[in-house]
């Protein structure tokens, strides 16, 4: 079955706008949220349709990779932590949270105290214009990138076959006649930790540049005239997300043979 779908913009969650301050920084926060959610919603189409595939050629209507993004309007986004347990010390790179306790991946160390000592976090929803209109955000997020797989397959014994009768919900797998085909999904590839801007104007977000966003975030951060910007659908800036599973192993020396 193939889905149809919306693609829905910023521009299309539009508002009421040109309020007073207080009204519209409620309707920038829910715009900012909506247009997560909608490109979250996009995803989870994706995931009902490549679960209807059954094989490379019949891949997904709407692409071969999947984007999710996790952020909230209290997350944050912590750069190089390090666990605080004196056993462990593992170096667990940028962390974000959104709702979920963090704690060590190695250890289990809860993390919460360690990263209020750093002090260092970087909010998710950062207003940068002070109480003056029109408002301009700062948003940071992480994208996971998930890549389509038709290659789902569950290998079921004849006896539960017999008890179960899978045949009736799934199709066989030709390759192997032991599995039955559970429908394509998209495998977890990589995560990059994004951060964008927003000027809300006229009701309407509108993206930042992603050169004004790196002038706003950069160390000491720069002030970036509203006029100064390009403001429209435009490219965030990304930086690839390397989780602590996933950094290699520093490359040991090798003996040379004696
Ligand atoms: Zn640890």
């Amino acid at each position: 079955m193939r889905f149809a779908i919306a693609v829905l913009s910023a521009a299309a969650l539009a508002g009421c706008g040109g309020g007073p301050y207080a009204q519209q920084e409620r309707e920038v926060k829910s715009q900012v949220a909506q247009y997560f959610n909608s490109l979250n919603a996009e995803a989870a189409l994706m995931a009902i349709d490549a679960k209807a595939t059954r094989s490379v050629a019949d891949a997904p209507s709407l692409g071969r990779t999947m984007n999710t993004y996790d952020w909230r309007i209290d997350g944050y986004v912590v750069p190089d932590v390090t666990c605080p347990d004196g056993k462990c010390k593992a170096k667990l790179g940028t962390l974000a949270y959104t709702g979920v306790d963090l704690k060590c991946p190695a250890c289990g160390a809860a993390l919460a105290d360690e990263i209020n000592r750093l002090g260092r976090s970087l909010p998710m929803f950062e207003i940068r214009s002070g109480s003056a209109l029109p408002i301009v955000v700062i948003v940071r997020y992480v994208r996971k990138v998930g890549v389509y797989d038709p290659s789902s397959t569950v290998s079921v014994t004849a006896r539960t076959q017999e008890a179960i009768p899978v045949e009736s919900f799934t199709g066989r797998d030709r390759r192997d006649p032991r599995n039955y085909y559970a429908g394509g999904f998209h495998r977890p590839d990589s995560a990059f930790i994004g951060t964008t801007g927003f000027v809300y104007k006229g009701g309407e977000l509108r993206q930042i540049d992603p050169a004004s966003v790196g002038k706003m975030t950069a160390m000491p951060p720069e002030n970036v005239a509203v006029s100064a910007m390009k403001l429209g659908p435009t490219a965030a800036v990304e930086k690839p997300l390397r989780t602590w599973a996933s950094i290699a192993p520093a490359p040991t020396v090798e003996k040379a043979p004696e």
